[in-house]
């Protein structure tokens, strides 16, 4: 028998890092794990401390890594800028590039090179592959990717919709394509998905044509801790009247708003039970963060004029009952009629949760990134 092929993902956040491993083909993950609270009091040191952490519990799993000899390390760096649109074989002059990319991504991109680097001290004779959160919109039509601000400025700096999120998207829209048994390239689809962050896209074809998220992962929908969609001169009036700095006003906008900015509280789960409590600031989070989803849901099915399939996917789109009931309820004049019954259902994997008079199908997908990221990472080596 020969055994199956595996690639070690890694996903280094600012305070966690996520690894598993899985089997491309198969689609098998192996082990998994998240280290959390790096940089903390009285937690795991750094990034390096981590992922040596990740190790040893791999190897107590009986999957020590250098034994494993997976076929690739398969990274995911959240921004590639204009110029990283395809997954690349990582070597010194990616990672210098990748650190002149960090004041596009100042919150996302210096924790993934950390992990990169120490992945590869740790296993230096192994490929490594970086995998871009961007990449799958880098050739979003022009009307969508552009700001309207003054164009020498965008682009000196290069200033457009990036769209992150997109390994999701993709796999998503390509799942959501073979569960209704039809080409992708056939299909008119609404993606959201709706994890701690949010992001929702308009995909023609295979090919997104329209994404919440924008420069950085802050624009779009209400998420756990992030405003999504705010006046620009929110900015300039708290730096201007409240005397708050740039790096306090992007804190407050990435780390204390959204859900939690609004209740206290960020989890979905537990801001129901707030809600059931009576809890009236856990209501408007709620239903703040329906109302924008909605918006959202009703300008995509407009630009896609007609809209074959929506789908449902990350911890919220995939577990979250009321949220997707609330989402849809009433929009039958768009051709969306959620069948309350399959709704409520909790069969995991792939499922259809709309009536099937429907012109819509509506889905729930769940999402697989690391394995989008294995895949990708055997497709290149
Ligand atoms: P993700 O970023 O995709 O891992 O999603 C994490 C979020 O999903 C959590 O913060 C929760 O808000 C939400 N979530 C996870 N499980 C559930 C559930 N069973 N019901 C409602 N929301 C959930």
């Amino acid at each position: 028998m020969v055994a199956e092929r595996v690639v070690l993902v890694i996903n280094s956040g600012s305070s966690t890092l996520k690894y598993q491993l899985v089997e491309p083909d198969s689609g098998i993950s192996r082990a998994a794990g998240v280290i959390d609270q790096i940089g903390e009091q009285s937690s795991v040191a750094d990034h390096d401390a981590a992922l040596r952490m990740a190790f040893a519990r791999l190897t107590e799993a009986g999957l020590d890594p250098s034994s494993v000899a997976p076929a690739a390390v398969g990274h995911r760096v959240v921004h590639g800028g204009n110029d990283f649109y395809r997954p690349t074989l990582v070597d010194d002059a990616l990672l210098a590039k990748l650190r002149e990319l960090s004041p596009l991504a100042p919150l996302h991109n210096p924790p993934a090179i950390l992990g990169i680097e120490v992945a590869r001290t740790l296993l230096p004779d192994i490929p490594h592959v970086a995998v871009f959160d961007t990449a799958f919109f880098h050739d979003l039509p022009a009307t969508a990717a552009t700001y309207a601000i003054d164009r020498r400025l965008a682009q000196t700096w290069h200033i457009r919709r990036y769209g992150f999120h997109g390994i999701s998207h993709q796999y998503v829209s390509q799942q959501a394509a073979a569960f209704v048994g039809r080409p992708v390239e056939d299909l008119n689809q609404i993606v959201l998905h709706l994890g701690n962050g949010a992001s929702a896209s308009a995909v023609l074809g295979g090919r997104p044509i329209e994404t919440s998220m924008g420069l950085t992962p802050m624009e779009g929908l209400v998420m756990g801790t992030r405003s999504g969609d705010v006046d620009p001169g929110v900015i300039s009036y708290l730096w201007r009247a409240a005397k708050m700095s740039v790096d306090d006003i992007e804190s407050m906008l990435n780390h204390c708003s959204g859900v939690f900015g609004l209740s206290g509280e960020r989890d979905f789960r537990r801001l129901h039970d707030l809600i059931e409590s009576g809890d009236v600031a856990a209501q408007l989070a709620y239903d703040v963060f329906i109302h924008r989803l909605r918006k959202y849901i009703g300008a995509y099915v407009a630009v896609l004029q007609r809209t074959d399939v929506l789908s449902f996917t990350a911890g919220i789109g995939e577990n979250d009952v009321a949220v997707r009931r609330d989402a849809l309820t009433g929009l039958s004049a768009l051709g969306i009629e959620l069948d309350e019954r399959r709704n409520a259902d909790p069969h995991p994997g792939v499922r259809r949760i709309s009536a099937d008079s429907s012109p819509t199908t509506v889905l729930v997908v769940p999402t697989n990134e690391e394995l989008a990221i294995a895949r990708d990472c055997v497709q290149l080596i």
